[in-house]
């Protein structure tokens, strides 16, 4: 079959590390995304990249420099609180394999390592059709064929279902998203440490975690129906504080200032799709990152994930014109992300728990000695 006219639907981490490992090795891709420029939507917070998934595709791409310059090793310290505010663990070693890196770097970075062009804004894809060479891409007002179509445009992928019936589930808790900015909230910022915090109560949870340039990123986590998650995501940011503030009543005065002190920036309900998602591989059609098996952030692999899956497809679309080897490839990509979705799944459950704290204090200790 023909692979030389390939599509890549959504510019997250993993389309354009795809893009950018595919145009190393001469072939040529595209990314639709949906978005009309780079700054049309905040990007989120900050990552911590793992050293075989996250930076060995940066090192693959040719970016381990841009990388390494960008990334804060400083920033990857683990802070645990209970309801009461007791300091219960606190570690931050730089020399760990897992430095930080704001979400909205890594995507410029690699946005500045593609041939210019690649990616076309504004391009949300709404249909695919199946054709006798390849496959019709249509958005609004455009349409272009293609000989491969590589899903890679997250949670609500237009791509997957033309592969699978799957379709991602309420987690049953919700994020409401918080901002700082360390100057004018020092009390935020001496919480957070270097790093990561985390404090738990029954069965709710509030998270801060140290950005780059100077910002804090907040979250206020709880147990939620999901027609009310919708609800709470109408609300303005003064109505949803005083819901947070009777959902969190009782918590130290410490703690409370997160949701005080934080300026409102999303609610955030989380999905995930069936615990070792996979499909019936079709010729001419792929998946990657969210798109192939989104989890909850509690496992901390999704990006990473996403970069890896990339590293991979490019590996089997580069070396033959033999779409057995994406199929291999989704194969082996399936069955790793199965491991770090139930990860993600128990740590979701165990964090909104009754005993939560004590799930995560054994977690963390066990890591440090592990
Ligand atoms: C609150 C929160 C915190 C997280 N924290 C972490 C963390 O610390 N570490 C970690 O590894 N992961 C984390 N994750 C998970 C991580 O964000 C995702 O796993 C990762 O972004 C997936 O990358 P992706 O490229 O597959 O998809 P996405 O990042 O979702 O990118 C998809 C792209 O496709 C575009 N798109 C969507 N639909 C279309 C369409 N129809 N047409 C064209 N373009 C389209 C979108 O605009 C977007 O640019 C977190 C997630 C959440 C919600």
């Amino acid at each position: 079959m023909a692979m030389e006219r390939i599509a890549i639907v959504g510019g997250g981490p993993g389309g354009l590390m795809l893009a950018r490992l595919l145009q190393r090795q001469g072939k040529c891709a595209v990314v639709l995304e949906r978005d009309r420029h780079a700054e049309e939507r905040p990007q989120g917070g900050s990552l911590d990249m793992h050293g075989e998934t996250g930076q060995y595709a940066m090192e693959r791409a040719g970016l381990r420099e841009a990388f390494l310059a960008a990334a804060r090793p400083e920033d990857q310290g683990d802070r645990l609180y209970n309801a009461e505010g007791v300091l219960l663990f606190d570690r931050n070693d730089p020399m760990d394999d897992r430095p930080e890196i704001d979400r909205s770097v890594l995507r410029q970075i690699l946005l500045n390592s593609l041939t210019p062009g690649t990616v076309r804004w504004g391009r949300r894809t709404t249909r695919i059709a199946p054709e006798k060479n390849g496959f019709m891409v249509y958005g609004d007002g455009w349409a272009e064929q293609f000989d491969v179509v590589i899903g890679a445009d997250g949670a609500w992928s237009c791509v997957r279902p033309l592969l699978s019936d799957a379709v991602p589930f309420y987690e049953g808790v919700t994020l409401v998203e918080l901002g700082f900015e360390v100057k004018r909230h020092p009390r935020i910022s001496k919480l957070t440490g270097d790093g990561k915090m985390l404090a738990i109560g029954d069965n709710r949870a509030l998270i801060t975690q140290r950005n780059g340039y100077g910002h804090i990123r907040g979250y206020a986590g709880v147990k939620l129906a999901e027609n009310l998650a919708r609800e709470w995501g109408a609300r303005s940011c003064e109505n949803l504080r005083q819901t947070l503030r009777d959902t969190f009543a009782g918590w130290a005065p410490t703690l409370l200032d997160v949701i005080e002190t934080g300026e409102c920036i999303g609610v955030r309900p989380l999905y995930a799709l069936p615990l070792g998602h996979s499909w019936k591989s079709q010729i001419g059609l792929t998946l990657l990152g969210d798109a192939a098996h989104l989890m909850s952030p509690f496992s901390g692999e999704g990006v990473n994930l996403a970069l890896a899956d990339a590293v991979d497809l490019a590996d089997a679309l580069i070396s033959t014109n033999d779409w057995s080897l994406v199929n291999r490839y989704e194969r082996a990509m399936c069955a790793r992300a199965a491991i770090a979705a139930e990860g993600a799944a128990q740590g979701l459950k165990s964090v909104f728990s009754s005993t939560g704290v004590e799930h995560v204090l054994e977690h963390y200790r066990a890591r440090m000695h592990g």
